[in-house]
Formats: structure tokens, sequence, C-alpha cells
């Protein structure tokens, strides 16, 4: 089979397509045919050799990704071959024509969604409903700042939030972006690489402030989020590529705090709660994860830029 391997941590230019043998599940484990495979952010900081973990070379990068059950290990009784799954993780990389997973990480795909949008569920949906429920507490009537609403993470917290109850303002830094916001259930998009945007973001607050801020590039927005906060406010941190400068004060009248998370330390109650909320949206039609762009397996080092790339319109996936 085809599968894009690292052998060095570097460049995009270090993924490769390589022919290797196909994976064969042993028990306990599902092999997946992988349609398609998300593309997110910290794959990149692996691959650069950047992550605070990293995996040992060579490698097969991806932990999202959608297709049909191949081949199932012995015990394994929840899928069967030929069923449309999603993954949540994998023992062998997503970014090649199958993999390898352990039961617990394969879940059923509705027949509504395509394999790109079953490969944007995982990261960005989990990410999305963890900052948003477990780490940020929201509650319904609540009023939550998506400040990064474009790119998968973001489209997936906006649809969350309004299913959850809440009043969504968000942030991208195009039309198309804003617009995708919009048509996520954002009530209003402003532009965060306008300078005067959060005097903007103040005002839309209507002088209360935001209850949650779900900050998806922390070392530039970190200090402006806090004085957004209403009293009891909270930031919680998903994304952050640097150092933030913050004033305490601005926390301690308003009793705010900020929370922060990767999504490898879920506890497994965290991880199942999330499936089933993710699968309960999905089946109704309140979730519908948002696909931008789409590229072959072989255009991976392509898909990593594009991912790093100013100008997010829902979630990058390879197509395999
Ligand atoms: P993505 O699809 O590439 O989207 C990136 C988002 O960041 C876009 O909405 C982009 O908007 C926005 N952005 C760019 N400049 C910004 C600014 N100045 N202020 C606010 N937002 C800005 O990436 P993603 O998958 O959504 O991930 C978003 C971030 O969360 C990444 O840093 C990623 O590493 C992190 N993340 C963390 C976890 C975790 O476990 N903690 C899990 C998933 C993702 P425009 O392109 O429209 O400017």
């Amino acid at each position: 089979m085809k599968a894009i391997r690292v052998r060095k941590f570097g460049g995009p230019e270090e993924l490769r397509l390589e022919e290797v043998p196909e994976p064969r599940p042993g028990a306990g484990q599902v092999a997946v045919r992988v349609r398609a495979a998300g593309v997110n952010p910290y794959e990149t900081y692996i691959r650069a050799g950047s992550y605070a973990s990293l995996p040992e070379l060579p490698y097969t990068p991806g932990s999202d990704g959608a297709g049909t059950v191949h081949a199932v290990g012995e015990g394994v009784s929840s899928v069967r071959p030929g069923d449309r799954v999603y993954l949540a993780g994998s023992l062998s990389g997503t970014y090649a024509e199958y993999a390898l997973a352990l039961e617990t990480q394969v879940h059923p795909l509705p027949a509504r969604l395509s394999f790109a949008q079953g490969a944007a569920l995982w990261v960005p949906y989990g990410a999305a409903y963890h900052a948003l429920v477990h780490q940020g507490g929201a509650r319904p009537g609540e009023t939550v700042l998506v400040h990064g609403a474009s790119g998968g993470v973001g489209c997936a917290a906006v649809q969350l939030a309004r299913a959850l109850g809440l009043t969504v303002l968000g942030t991208a830094g195009t039309p198309a972006g804003r617009e995708l916001a919009l048509a996520q259930g954002a009530r209003a998009v402003f532009d965060h690489s306008s300078p005067g945007h959060f005097g903007e973001l103040e005002r839309a607050a209507g002088g209360r402030g935001f209850d949650l801020v779900l900050e998806m590039l922390a070392n530039v927005n970190l200090g402006g989020d806090l004085k957004l906060l209403a009293r009891g406010g909270r930031v919680v941190v998903i994304g952050s590529r640097g150092e933030a400068v913050i004033d305490p004060r601005d926390l301690m009248g308003r009793r705010g705090s900020i929370r922060a998370f990767t999504l490898w330390a879920l506890a497994p109650e965290e991880e199942r709660e999330i499936h089933a909320y993710v699968g309960a949206g999905l089946a109704s039609g309140a979730l519908t994860p948002a696909v931008g762009r789409e590229f072959p397996l072989a255009e991976a080092a392509a898909a990593q830029a594009a991912v790093m790339a100013r100008g997010a319109a829902g979630k990058i996936v390879l197509t395999a």
C-alpha cells in the first residue's frame, strides 16, 4: 500500500510517498481502508521535530481519518468489514491507504457525511468540545468568542457552541473565512488581522464582556482576550505558537481564569462523552464538518504547508 513516511524531522519535503506493507489487525484491532485523512497543525510541529513528544523515526503522520473497515482482529465486535467509520487516532498513522487502529478508536460514520467530512471530526470536534465543555464550563445562554473561527477547530467550535445554546461571535482573517464562520452559526464575525478588532469585539459584547473565549493563537491575542472577559469569564487556550504577555490585573478584577490543554491528555470518560455528543449531533444534523481544501495523498507536503498558511476556510484533508 501507499503511505506517507517521515524518515527525518524537517521541512514539508520530508513527507514522502512510499510503498509499505499493508497492516494486519491483531486481537482487538481494526484495519481501515482510509479514504480521507485530516491535516492538523500539530502534525507539522511533529514533522519539524519541535513538538513536546515525538514518534520514533520513520513514522506515518496522521490521527484523523475516515473510510471503510477492511478487516477486524480477534474479539472485535463493534464493527464489521465494509462499515463506514471515522478514526479518532490510530496505531499506524492515517496519511496512508490503510491504517491500523484499536477498536476503541473506530467510530461509525453516518451515511450523510462524506469521507472528507469524516476526516474532519476527531481533532477539531474533540478539541472544540473539550475546550467548551470540560475546560470552559460552557452553559446555555452564555456568550462565547471563538478567536479563530475559520479553521478546522474554529468551525467545529462555532457549531458545537450553537448546539449547546450559546451565542457565538467569531473572528477570521479573510472575507471567505468570515462568511464560513457566519454560515456555521456565528452571530457576527470580525477580522482578527485588523488592528481595531479588539475594540469592535468589546462593543459587540455590549459592555458586559464574554463569558468564554476560545483562543487559537494565544501568543498574539491572550493579553487582549483578558480585557474582553465578563465577570467570571474564562479563556481556554487551544492554540499558541510562542510566548504571550498578560496583565494579571485583567483577571483579578473580573475573577477571570485561563485554562489550557492538549487533546492527548484526555481522560477515557471525556473521550467517550465527546463521541456520544458528536455522534448525536451528526445524527440530528446539528453538526456538519466544513471541509475546505482537498489534496491527494501524494501532495501531503502541500497540504501541510496550506494548513500553516493564513486564510483558513474549513478543514484541509488528504484523499486516498
Ligand atoms: P487551522 O485549520 O489551520 O486554522 C487556524 C485558525 O487560526 C484559523 O481560523 C485562522 O484564521 C486562525 N488565526 C490566524 N491568525 C489568527 C489571529 N491573529 N488571531 C486569531 N486566530 C487566528 O488550524 P486548527 O486545526 O483550527 O487549529 C487551530 C489551533 O489550535 C492551531 O494552533 C492548532 O495547533 C491548535 N490545536 C490545539 C489542539 C489541542 O489539543 N490543544 C487541538 C487542535 C488544534 P485565518 O486563517 O482566517 O486568519
